[in-house]
């Protein structure tokens, strides 16, 4: 934790002075997936290619040497790669990142144990608290695992945010979510399914009339501040949404060029995000380039491209909020806090 806030320091230190430095990484380490969420792409494709485990290791070091103190490892389902724990491993004692994933949960029971060493935090998607419509909305049956993988790791001491994705028809589940949270240890967040165009592949999301009346997500959201302490996400954040995100005229500038390395399982770092890669860097060839004017260029247009200007992409708030001093402390301590307070 102590490398999180250095680096974190030192990040925020560096890139007032204009000297762009990565603070944190969002791997997506693989492309397949177990689940088919009605609201996901990466089923639908092949997956691509993927880093074997030492070219991993390797790119973790490079990152770790540039100033990287943080990960998070996404999906697809991470849990999928035979290896991760090992990479957990690898990140945490070789490279001192804090480390942390997104699962949907099927295989957490079995791994908790051996996780436990290594992971601060894991996020686990559930969208209702009725199994059937978690089931129907991940596309498979999903819920009891979900939920045994949650306990397990909870017992083992591992900080749980379960994650909602909300809809029009799973809005009054928020609430109950929230409950569920709350009992089973976890802090609870949820954010609205939102169409989310990607040139290259389309519409993450092709559902648009079960998409959310954002009034409605604001007004549950603010409630669920005053009764639930479990609720991690910040006033700043909730607004920052409700406002349309970084499309928002008095938005904070997205900042994700120059303060977060995405990376694709294929090990191709995507210029200025996940959701609009303009360039792709091999991992071999990252701090070279992280200097030269092509990716400084991006790095200052980053926040002002056409597809920007409907960006609601909550992931790289973190990334964004480091330039806002204020907004990161409040979040950073609630972090902190969530992580402090779940360990046994
Ligand atoms: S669990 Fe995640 S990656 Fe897998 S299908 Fe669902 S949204 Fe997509
Ligand atoms: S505002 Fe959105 S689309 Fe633009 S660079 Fe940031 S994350 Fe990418």
């Amino acid at each position: 934790m102590y490398h999180l806030v250095r680096n974190g320091i030192r990040a925020f230190a560096r890139n007032w002075a204009q000297k762009p430095t990565p603070f944190y990484l969002r791997y997506r380490i693989t492309d397949r997936c177990n689940a088919r969420c009605k609201m996901c792409n990466f089923w639908r494709e092949s997956p691509h290619k993927e880093l074997k485990t030492e070219q991993v290791k390797e790119t973790l070091n490079i990152l770790s040497r540039m100033g990287v103190g943080s990960a998070v490892f996404l999906g697809g389902e991470p849990l999928l790669r035979a290896d991760l724990v090992e990479i957990l491993a690898h990140a945490k004692e070789k490279c001192n990142m804090t480390c942390g994933f997104a699962t949907n949960g099927f295989f957490l029971a079995e791994k908790a144990p051996e996780l436990r060493p290594y992971v601060s935090l894991i996020a686990v998607s559930l969208d209702s608290t009725i199994p059937e419509e978690h089931n129907s909305i991940r596309g498979v049956k999903i819920f009891d695992q979900a939920i045994q993988g949650i306990q397990a790791a909870r017992q083992q001491g591992i900080p749980i945010t379960i994650n909602q994705c909300v809809f029009k028809n799973t809005l009054s589940q928020m609430e109950r979510l929230a409950d569920l949270a709350r009992l089973l240890g976890c802090t609870f967040s949820a954010f609205p399914v939102i169409k989310a165009s990607r040139p290259e592949v389309g519409d993450l999301c092709q559902i648009d009339d079960e998409f959310l009346d954002m009034d409605q997500w604001y007004k549950v959201s603010m409630n669920l501040k005053k009764t639930h302490s479990n609720f991690i996400i910040t006033k700043d954040m909730l607004n920052w949404v409700y406002a349309g995100g970084f499309a928002s005229p008095s938005s904070i500038r997205c900042r994700t060029a120059s303060t977060c390395i995405c990376l694709n399982c294929e090990g191709n770092i995507e210029l200025p995000c996940i959701r609009f890669p303009k360039l792709r860097i091999p991992y071999t060839d990252l701090e070279r380039a992280w200097n030269s004017p092509t990716v400084r260029e991006i790095q200052k247009k980053c926040g002002f491209y056409k597809l920007c200007q409907d960006c609601l992409m909550n992931c790289h708030y973190e990334a964004s909020f480091l330039f806002h001093p204020g907004k990161q402390i409040e979040y950073m301590v609630k972090l902190l806090n969530q992580i402090r307070n779940q360990k046994h």
